[in-house]
């Protein structure tokens, strides 16, 4: 089993102080919630294994979240080398047999340290000690489809069961987070400095609009020429792109037709890897053409914008001797892969990773000092409401990832608009200011944390199923004191998988309870033949 003794870390001045305070939380047994909040490189995860330490000490077990399961090797690796042991497993992949034996051991308590998905949160734990719930901020903790929670708050219900502490982790909190903080629910420990020698990277953009790239390629000259020093240093570099395929838009250059998904309200995605354009949104796919469509021209479909394959094939180009790899979650097949993958970046047989948001998360590559963000502008447009937070969360994450050991890291942001607060926030390193801008713009129109959100989602398969249906459910909007229904508007994905969709919005002030307003809303509308209703309730996403 895993041994608190075997090989405990010298740990000085702040970091010192905060795995104390952690220690202290686990001895008291008693329900807490507290914000672990530290800049990337800090030892977050060094010193969060204290407080699993003294849970051991104290014979109670221990449950770790991960927000993504390709994580749990690198992590499993630390938890390994602290403690002589590794922890169970918990995620939707394991065998069944694997599933049983690891439900008995958590039942009967002899394992003792649990690391795994969401769903790791309803294992029947025989003597809960601490839960721990890394990149708290993490959208992906969030259930998309079936029952729709949030993990970080499942796992404050589940602490509070159980009369354990919760620690939140992050480097960049989600607002949620910190105005439960400014409201003295949540305890506040933080760590301001990079472990070791390690300082934190130096950000910078890359104004685009000044220094365009040549026509045709996404990459502008100073962000290929850093990256070829860094290479020419014997260094690592990275870039970043969150966007999967070659190319996001197909387009005929005679007729302007645009490649469509018939199923839904979306442009088509090139993957020339696999001679697809294929669907994001619900699989659909189709080998690419060879003539357009609608006007029959052949030769004419044309790739519009980049993915992270259309940037490897320009990277190939631009830097023909540098040693490559994709790190993508539809070219990285499953856990082992990833970690094979994150193995020959530590082992220096790699010049340059190129990846989408999977390179984003915890990683520690300590020979990769550039980072490049191919397009910081990306998540910012959509029209939802945490567009900005979620960016500086992403991009500072990735940021993050440079610079973690004895040389100094560096990160160029490729932007069109450089003097938005995002890019200063990121540039400045100044995110407590930036927050609290965001919390300013949410508060005076009760929009989350100040306020909560109760999404309603109509689809049919008719359009006029789903219209109908939604302007009922408009008519019939609960009219109450601080309540107010937003819509019903076509959503932005209009059609999504055959159906068509509208969506309405209920926004209440945070001390009404919006689940019983709802049913007896839903109670009083019958939705048209072939049309369904779904409620999301505090959603992260706005499609
Ligand atoms: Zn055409
Ligand atoms: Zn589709």
């Amino acid at each position: 089993p895993p041994d608190p003794a075997h090989c405990p870390p010298r740990l000085e001045g702040e970091q010192a102080q905060v795995a104390d305070e952690l220690r202290n939380r686990v001895v008291e047994a008693s329900f807490s919630i507290t914000l672990l909040e530290g800049v990337t490189g800090s030892g977050k995860t060094e010193i969060y294994m204290e407080a699993i330490a003294a849970c051991l000490e104290a014979g109670r077990q221990a449950l770790v979240l991960l927000p993504e399961i390709a994580l749990s090797a690198q992590w499993t690796g630390r938890f390994a080398r602290r403690f002589g042991a590794e922890p169970a497993l918990w995620h939707s992949d394991l065998g069944g047999r694997l599933r049983r034996v690891t439900w008995r051991a958590v039942a009967d308590g002899t394992a003792r340290v649990v690391v795994g998905a969401r769903s790791a949160l309803f294992l029947p734990f025989d003597r809960l000690g601490l839960i721990i719930v890394d990149e708290e901020h993490e959208t992906a903790f969030k259930q998309e489809d079936g029952v729709t929670y949030h993990a970080r708050d499942m796992a404050v219900v589940r602490a509070r069961m159980s009369r354990a502490p919760v620690v939140l982790v992050s480097a960049t909190p989600s607002l949620e987070s910190l105005a439960n903080v400014g409201a003295g629910r949540y305890r506040h420990l933080r760590l301001n400095a990079r472990h070791g020698n390690a300082t934190m990277p130096e950000v910078s953009t890359l104004d685009m609009r000044a220094d365009p790239p040549e026509r045709g390629l996404f990459l502008s000259p100073l962000l290929t020429g850093a990256i070829n020093d860094a290479i020419g240093r014997g260094e690592q570099a990275m870039l970043f792109l969150n966007r999967r395929g070659y190319a996001p838009l197909t387009l005929c250059r005679t007729c302007g037709h645009r490649m469509q998904c018939p199923n839904c309200t979306a442009w088509l995605v090139e993957h020339r890897a696999r001679h697809i354009l294929t669907c994001h949104h619900c699989g659909y796919d189709e080998p690419i053409p060879q003539t357009c469509p609608k006007c029959a021209d052949p030769d004419s479909l044309t790739p519009i914008g980049p993915g992270v394959e259309r940037i490897t094939e320009e990277a190939r180009a631009t830097f023909p001797d540098a040693r490559i790899l994709v790190m993508a979650s539809d070219t990285l097949n499953g856990p082992a892969a990833t970690a094979a993958a994150v193995e020959r970046i530590a082992r220096r047989e790699i010049d340059l990773v190129i990846g989408t948001q999977i390179v984003a998360k915890g990683w520690h590559f300590p020979h990769l000092t550039l980072v490049g963000i191919v397009d910081a502008d990306l998540g910012l447009g959509g029209g939802d409401l945490r567009a900005s937070e979620r960016t500086v969360q992403l991009l500072h994450q990735v940021a993050g990832r440079a610079g973690r050991a004895e040389a100094p890291g560096r990160v160029l942001l490729q932007s069109y608009v450089p003097d938005h607060p995002v890019m200063q926030a990121l540039v400045s390193g100044d995110f407590e200011s930036f927050m609290q801008q965001e919390a300013e713009q949410r508060r005076p129109g009760f929009w989350p944390p100040y306020g909560r959100l109760v999404a309603l989602i109509v689809s049919a398969d008719t359009p006029d199923a789903a219209e109908l249906t939604a302007r009922a459910l408009g008519q019939d909007a609960p009219r109450l004191d601080g309540v107010q229904v937003l819509g019903p508007a076509p959503a932005p994905l209009a059609i999504l998988r055959g159906r068509h969709r509208h969506r309405l919005l209920l926004r209440a002030r945070r001390n009404i309870a919006v689940q019983p307003i709802v049913r007896e809303w839903l109670s009083r509308v019958r939705p048209e033949r072939g049309a369904r209703i779904d409620v999301d309730i505090d959603p992260v996403s706005f499609l």
